[in-house]
């Protein structure tokens, strides 16, 4: 599959390194588990986001804007890395924050929000949970115009077909990477949210015919609501790259079991995820998604779903500046639901 075709801006050297965690596997009892290391991507300071952004910000300036406008829950990496690419291209960039929990939007919290503010983005609109984020964003698009500026809305998550192709990207780094190092993966472990990256990810496999299977774990849905997601997502990419294919609904795979209470908001099986991995192998996870993702492939394994000799790759999509914001949870000095 040939990406050249499409625009890039490069913002990371080379590929994230792909681990075994030795340690952390042994803890577990299996399967053996290895880790792709996408919170290692440039930006600041990387995660998945950093991928699709530079296929979005690429087509950006094709377009001849100079401000990026996105949005994002009130500690979104997205934003945070959105602004970061702005920066690096002598860009603005503007914010429409979801307050998804009532009053969760503290200006002057930590962790994304304090990098927000030291980064200088130009402007945030805070609008409600349920608000229709297209339309506020498609506002501060009107407004920039009336200034003669022009905008660009990058999606939230950045997650339409050019944003998933760096995921079929990141796809093509792994199989490489796999015949590098002989690696072989039974199966991997994938958050899902905007779902670019689950998605992505899923149209980069079949395209370039890598089989294995991927485990998403939702991040905000059961099943029933993501895997449409993705599916959608994986076709749109798919459709993109002219694959002429169509993406079997079967390929969709989520558990909802790890996401609750609600979208961000810590349980007690994300404290044991984050400890675990900071305690066996120093990788920092973060509260909102890796945490919940990884406390997903623990419980499988528990559960029996992998086999002890499997080998499992976990996909690290970053998100470590919000731990800062959650420091008392995540040290286990709150009482949490299970
Ligand atoms: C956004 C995000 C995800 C979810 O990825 P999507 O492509 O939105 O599904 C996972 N982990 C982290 C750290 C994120 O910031």
């Amino acid at each position: 599959m040939d990406l050249s075709r499409f625009p890039r801006r490069r913002y990371t050297h080379g590929a994230t390194p792909l681990e075994f965690l030795p340690n952390f596997s042994k803890a577990l009892g299996g399967p053996k588990v290895w880790i792709k290391r996408d919170d290692m991507l440039g930006l600041t300071p990387g995660g998945n986001k950093t991928r699709k952004l530079e296929f979005l910000v690429a087509d950006a300036l094709a377009q001849g804007a100079d401000t990026l406008i996105t949005c994002g829950a009130p500690q979104s990496n997205h934003c945070r890395a959105t602004l970061s690419a702005s920066i690096k291209e002598g860009m603005k960039c503007r914010f429409v924050i979801e307050e998804r929990v009532p009053n969760s939007y503290k200006p002057d919290a930590s962790g994304n929000n304090f990098l927000f503010r030291l980064m200088g983005v130009e402007a945030i609109t805070v609008v409600p949970a349920g608000s229709n984020m297209l339309e506020a964003m498609q506002k501060v698009a009107a407004d920039l115009a009336k200034e003669g500026r022009k905008g660009y809305i990058v999606p939230g998550g950045g997650s339409n077909a050019i944003g998933g192709l760096g995921y079929v990207a990141c796809a093509q780094e792994l199989q490489q990477q796999f015949f590098e190092q002989g690696v072989q993966i039974d199966k991997i472990v994938v958050g899902s949210g905007s779902s670019g990256t689950h998605g992505g990810l899923l149209a980069g496999f079949m395209g370039n015919h890598i089989n294995i299977p991927l485990v998403g774990i939702g991040v905000s849905r059961d099943p029933a609501d993501q895997d449409p997601l993705v599916h959608k997502e994986a076709q749109a990419v798919a459709d993109l790259l002219g694959l002429n294919m169509t993406i079997p609904r079967e390929a969709v795979l989520s558990f909802g079991d790890w996401w609750r209470p609600k979208y961000s908001v810590p349980n007690q099986a994300m404290v044991e995820a984050v400890q675990m991995l900071a305690r066996t192998e120093a990788i920092l996870l973060d509260p909102v998604y890796t945490g919940k993702i990884m406390a997903g492939l623990i419980g499988l394994a528990r559960k029996g779903y992998f086999k002890r000799d499997e080998n499992v790759l976990f996909i690290h999509t970053g998100g470590a500046p919000s731990l800062h914001a959650y420091e008392a949870e995540v040290l286990g000095l709150t009482e949490l639901t299970a």
